[in-house]
This record gives C-alpha cells, structure tokens and sequence, in this order.
C-alpha cells in the first residue's frame, strides 16, 4: 500500500451525521452545546471537540433549492503545512500517509491552526493551567495502524464514506463520477488528487467545488516554508545568542568584583 486515503461520495451521503457520533464516541469526545441557527447544520464548525463535522450549502438553481453535504475535517495533505511548523513533532507523516498527531507532544504553540490553508486544527487553551493542546481529526490512527476502518467509514449507512490504497481510492472516485456524468450530473469531478500532492480525504462532488466552499485549487503557504525554514532558526538562535550573552556578561561582572577585591 503507496500511501492511504478516505473516498467520500456526497451524491451518496444522506447528512445523517452518523460519522459525526462515530467520531466523538471512538474519540471519546464530550458533546457541546449548540444553538438552533435555522439549518440541520450542526455543529456550526470545527471544534477541540468536534474533528469531522458535515457541511450543508443550499445552493439555488434554475429556480430549485438544492442542499449540498459535504463531510470536513483534517484532509490528511501529503505536502502539510501543519506537520512543516510543528515545532514538537506532535504532527508527522505516517508511513502509511495520513498526519498523525501526538496530543501529549502538542505545546499548544497553535502554529498548525494557523498555517493549516484549510483551517482544520483547533487549538485551546485550559483557564486553570494556561496550557494550550491542539486536535484533529486522525484518521482513527489507532484504528487504521491495526487494521481497523476509520470509526466514520465503518458507520456510514449508505457507503458515503470508503478507505483504502490512495491510488485505488482515486480510481474509485474517477469512475464514480463517469457513472454521475452518464446519470445527469455533468459537473461531476474529483475533488483532492490532484494538489498537495494528493489529499487523505479524496470527494466525489456533484457540482463544482465552489458551490461546496471548497477551493478549486488550494496551495501550500509559502509563508509555511519561511516560518520553518527561516523564522523559527533564526529564533532559536537568537535565543542561545542571549544566553551566552548573558553567561559572558555574568564572567565579566564576577571578574570585575574579583579585581576590585584584589585591589
Ligand atoms: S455517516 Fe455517511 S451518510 Fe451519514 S452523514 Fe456521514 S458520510 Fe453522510
Ligand atoms: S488539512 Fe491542515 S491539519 Fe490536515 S494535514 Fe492538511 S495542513 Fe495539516
């Protein structure tokens, strides 16, 4: 197996949500409190408690509401800014492709919430301790490493959801939507193979990926590479320069009393 990736379907998925319920309960995630905002889209976004969630768009056409789902959480990026800023190594590259994370290794510095191009982690910070953790979705790595669907696959009622080898989930996704295109959808295509150097989380979209909110071609942040490669070094160095000079400053003055003492 190359690398592994999850395939979701949005013509198939019904938005019963039941990969949310999978997900806290296999993640042991406490449930939040939630308001009533007009639509069965719930919760509103992402949370430290919430790693995948379903989207809903209702998009207007030729006088016809349509609804749109569309399953969101960690896209598992195979070129990831999260993993590049790390500065722990909480997020890596697992051999087997997805991003795992180490929550008992995240400092809770939060750069991954911010250099994420699709704003996935979620860090948080406890009152008491004024520790911050981070958390996203993994792909069930506990589950995948000892050959276990993802908790969300496994539930999913109509099949919305599959995973596998990332190059059988693409040619599973491609045909899917030769299938939609023969069957009355022509903007059927592939979401996710195709930057990033191919996602973790692979869609088979019905309509064009802006009308789900997604970008048609996201990019890795540049400024991912410059933090890492430049910012952080160049901090860290700072930092070891301070300390020496504060050593050397501390000889010099300890001298300085010496001598006065012989004098
Ligand atoms: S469990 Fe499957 S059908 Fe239900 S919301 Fe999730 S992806 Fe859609
Ligand atoms: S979607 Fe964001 S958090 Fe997930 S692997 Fe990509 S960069 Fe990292």
């Amino acid at each position: 197996m190359s690398k592994v990736a999850m395939l979701y379907d949005a013509s198939k998925c019904t938005a019963c949500r039941g990969c949310q319920v999978a997900c806290k309960q296999w993640n042991d995630l406490p449930g939040i409190t939630t308001s009533n905002r007009g639509s069965y889209e719930n919760p509103a976004d992402l949370t430290p408690a919430t790693y995948t969630r379903i989207r809903f768009r209702e998009v207007e056409e030729g006088g016809q509401v349509k609804w749109l789902f569309l399953n969101w959480g960690c896209l598992h990026c195979t070129e990831a800014a999260c993993v590049k800023v790390c500065p722990t190594g909480a997020l890596k590259h697992h051999p087997m492709g997805f991003v795992s994370f180490e929550r008992d290794l995240c400092n809770g510095c939060g750069y991954c919430t911010q250099f994420c191009p699709f704003h996935i982690p979620r860090t948080e910070t406890d009152v008491l301790t004024g520790k911050g953790k981070s958390s996203k979705c993994t792909m069930c790595q506990d589950r995948i490493t000892n050959g276990e669907l993802p908790a969300c696959v496994k539930t999913c009622p109509p099949k919305a959801l599959d995973y596998g080898d990332f190059d059988a989930m693409v040619a599973k996704g491609q045909a899917r939507v030769e299938a939609l295109k023969a069957r009355g959808f022509p903007n059927a295509n592939l979401w996710g193979d195709k930057f990033l150097g191919g996602l973790g989380r692979l869609y088979v979209l019905t309509e064009a990926p802006e009308k789900y909110g997604l970008p048609t071609k996201p990019s890795y942040p540049w400024v991912a590479s410059i933090w890492q490669d430049w910012v952080q070094p160049l901090a860290e160095a700072s930092f070891v320069v301070g300390i020496l000079g504060t050593a050397l400053a501390w000889l010099i003055v300890r001298r300085n009393i010496r001598m006065e003492e012989v004098e």
